[in-house]
């Protein structure tokens, strides 16, 4: 059997068994719920039917996971979690990283250290997989703040990738081009979730944008993503 036989057969234990890489998994919410259970006692519910807007989303985020991982420590065994369900799914290939903004929450403002829990995570737990580290932005943050955060990041080999979310309408994508011409400059691939709450129009408009003399842009259901 292969790969898109599995997929087909909806055998979630065969397609657990092919090799594959997760390139869109938001750690805080991609981790293993029976590992979360077991280790904090803190049940998290499965969601039941699908959430229709980001405003949902946020509100089933704000009910089922709230302030219970707002800590330093709290925040590392999500990671952790993370690559305990990546494992357990047969993911050969992760890519992960941490929003800007964690840097100072959870890591004390030390690139070093945010760097080092990802990989030392990795190594213990899964060190099978291939870590890919991303820089995380949200849209509703301002430019000038998310610059000021990026400065710590810039020039850090360790990083792969740069991905933009959150609420898609909060301000247009021209507004990035500068950051994603230094993410270009940098080495990094570029990611932009478009087209999640938004329209066919705002798709366009992002990949439209001129980043790089050669950029090319890959589409999956809800995001689109670029290297250069
Ligand atoms: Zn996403």
């Amino acid at each position: 059997m292969n790969f898109i036989e599995a997929l087909k057969s909806e055998d979630i234990e065969i397609v657990r068994s092919f090799p594959k890489a997760d390139l869109h998994n938001h750690f805080v919410l991609g981790g293993n719920r029976e590992y979360i259970l077991r280790k904090t006692g803190y049940d998290v519910k499965p969601v039941t039917k699908p959430l229709t807007s980001m405003s949902r989303m946020d509100e089933w985020n704000r009910q089922y996971i709230g302030e219970h991982f707002n800590t330093p420590e709290g925040r590392k065994f999500l990671i952790e979690s993370t690559f305990v369900q990546a494992k357990y799914d047969g993911v050969s290939v992760l890519e992960i990283g941490e929003d800007v903004w964690g840097l100072g929450e959870f890591f004390h403002n030390d690139v070093g250290e945010l760097i080092y829990t990802f990989q030392e995570i990795n190594h213990r737990i899964a060190p099978e997989i291939e870590l890919r580290l991303q820089i995380g932005l949200s849209r509703h943050c301002p430019v000038d703040y998310l610059e000021d955060c990026l400065k710590h990041l810039w020039g850090r080999k360790e990083f792969y990738s740069i991905d933009l979310y959150g609420d898609e309408l909060a301000q247009p994508i021209e507004n990035f081009v500068p950051i994603y011409r230094r993410a270009a400059e940098n080495g990094l691939v570029l990611k932009a979730h478009v087209g999640e709450w938004g329209t066919a129009r705002d798709i366009v408009s992002t990949v439209s944008q001129p980043l790089t003399m050669r950029t090319s842009w890959t589409f999956l259901p809800t995001t689109a993503y670029g290297s250069i």
